[in-house]
């Protein structure tokens, strides 16, 4: 396991140590180096270097995108280890690191190494005025420095669709882990290192938000942020920016909403319902924590949906048989349940869950039940504020417009699903959904070719597909004219 951090293209250990901790168990499984302000500054030498200074940017596309695809490999040759690491760190079940995120992470290096050349294609435009012809040539270019801060829910994978796109594109990077999951971050490292990066060009800092993470923000030298986690730390690095002008993305919290009309597909509205806020112990931005069921078929969607949450099963996030693992810490794990205690007392139902379960065998993690709670009311709280927990919230609606206006009623915009076999219903949902990203009869199918981001309080920018890459760049206007008889009205303006 690599606990050290990458800074000018060295693994460097440093003084300040920090403990990370198995959720599953509360087990200290590390002792990883903790950047402070000095290496912080060095690696914002380093990298501002690296691309003043080149190579990085300066290499041919082709070499580029060898480069990349060295990480891709790396990380599917250490395949086994991140999953374990990321299951450990997190606690998810490592059926779910094995299958999703540490392939699909392969897969953005790769997507991203292939694609870049088609993606970076310069546009030209032949104008003409009275004045003459002129050609404008398009030419998309790095930002400079980009500094990548990613949440602890999926901390290989956002890491990756961040790091893809930036070193893609010709930036070069710093990367900040939440200081809770840094090993799989740790282990890039090591993988970037081994495939002979160009020094600065990469640099992993583990450290506080509060500290690492702001001095980053407010640096001169960084040209860019992407940033991915919650809408009040995202507010706060807006705001450093009033001091300094920045490129940002910002993909921050969601409360989105899964509608069901009476027309839909039982069975899979119902199992992809429940893979729509239990995954990831619900801990995902685009959980669909609320559930809008229309009146026909709400009594018998919840009766399936209540018996398949009960049957979950919780389990240390190492066990292949574990279905939901705990969540990330113990403070997080309070919140959850005092959400669920709230929207009790403001008139709820409790249909299932709801507590730390009894289960000796969990005593020892962060675990918390799967919980579902009926007859929720737009008024609540629970409908309105991200949990962030395996909480689905069910509501009754009678017609498609009082779903969607439903659904449209938080500050939120990030992701929507609607189940239904009528395709116009379909249509007209997603068209009036103020989301982001709207799944139709599926939830969470993510593409490398598509582009994700959300609207309102979720955020700004977008990531993935050509669209996200580009907000890795900046667009610079070459024009030249060429006119010979006719010259442009500049030339002339004072030289008569
Ligand atoms: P968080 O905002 O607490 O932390 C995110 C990152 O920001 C961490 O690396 C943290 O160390 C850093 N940070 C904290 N304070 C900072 C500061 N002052 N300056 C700079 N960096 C700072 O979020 P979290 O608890 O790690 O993750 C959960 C949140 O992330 C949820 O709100 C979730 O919705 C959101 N999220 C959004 C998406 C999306 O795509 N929209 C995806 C995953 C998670």
């Amino acid at each position: 396991m690599n606990t050290k951090l990458l800074i000018n293209g060295e693994l460097i250990e440093t003084k300040e140590k920090q403990a990370v901790v198995n959720p599953s168990t509360q087990e200290v499984i590390a002792e990883v180096s903790v950047a402070t302000e000095k290496e912080t500054a060095l690696a914002l030498d380093s990298c501002r270097q690296a691309f003043n200074g080149g190579p990085w940017r300066t290499f041919s596309l082709k070499d580029r995108k060898g480069y990349i695809l060295k990480i891709a490999h790396g990380i599917l040759d250490s395949a086994q280890e991140l999953a374990q690491l990321e299951s450990l760190n997190t606690g998810k079940p490592i059926k779910e690191a094995t299958f999703m995120d540490i392939p699909s992470a392969a897969k953005t290096f790769e997507h991203f190494a292939d694609a870049l050349e088609s993606y970076l294609v310069s546009c030209d435009l032949a104008l003409s005025s009275a004045a003459g012809k002129a050609q404008s040539s398009l030419v998309r270019e790095p930002h400079g420095v980009a500094v990548l801060i990613v949440p602890w829910n999926y901390p290989l994978l956002i890491a990756s669709w961040k790091m893809a796109q930036a070193l893609a594109a010709g930036n070069t990077v710093i990367l900040k882990p939440s200081s809770l999951t840094p090993l799989t971050a740790l282990k890039l490292a090591q993988i970037i290192r081994d495939a002979g990066f160009p020094q600065g060009a990469v640099n992993v800092l583990n450290g506080p938000g509060a500290a690492v993470g702001e001095m980053l923000c407010r640096d001169r030298r960084v040209d860019m942020i992407s940033f991915t986690g919650s809408n009040d730390v995202g507010k706060q690095i807006i705001g450093y920016s009033s001091g300094c002008v920045k490129k940002m993305i910002m993909e921050l919290g969601g409360k989105s909403a899964g509608i069901v009309l009476n027309d839909a597909d039982l069975e899979s509205a119902v199992n992809g319902s429940l893979c729509s806020i239990f995954l990831n112990q619900g801990q995902m931005c685009t959980a669909m924590s609320r559930l809008l069921v229309q009146d026909k078929i709400y009594d018998v969607f919840l009766k399936e949906f209540v018996s398949k949450a009960k049957r979950i099963v919780l389990g240390d996030g190492l066990d292949f048989e574990t279905q939901m693992g705990p969540l990330i810490c113990n403070a997080h794990r309070q919140r959850v349940l005092d959400y669920v205690k709230k929207a009790q007392t403001q008139g709820a139902r409790l249909l299932c869950g709801g507590s730390v379960p009894a289960d000796g065998r969990l005593r020892k993690g962060f675990f918390f039940e799967p919980t579902v709670l009926g007859e929720v009311t737009g008024g609540m709280q629970v409908f309105r504020e991200e949990i962030f927990g395996p909480v689905a919230c069910v509501t009754k609606f009678s017609t498609v417009e009082e779903a969607i206006a439903l659904a449209n009623g938080t500050e939120f915009g990030l992701a929507a699903c609607i189940w239904t076999r009528d395709a116009a219903s379909a249509r007209y949902a997603a068209s009036a959904l103020d989301a982001g990203t709207v799944w139709v009869n599926t939830y969470g199918m993510f593409y490398n070719e598509v582009p994700y981001g959300g609207f309102k309080q979720s955020g700004f920018g977008k990531e993935l597909g050509r669209e996200g890459f580009l907000e890795y760049t900046r667009l610079k206007n070459v024009l030249f004219d060429a006119a010979v008889d006719a010259k442009p009205i500049v030339n002339y303006w004072y030289g008569f």
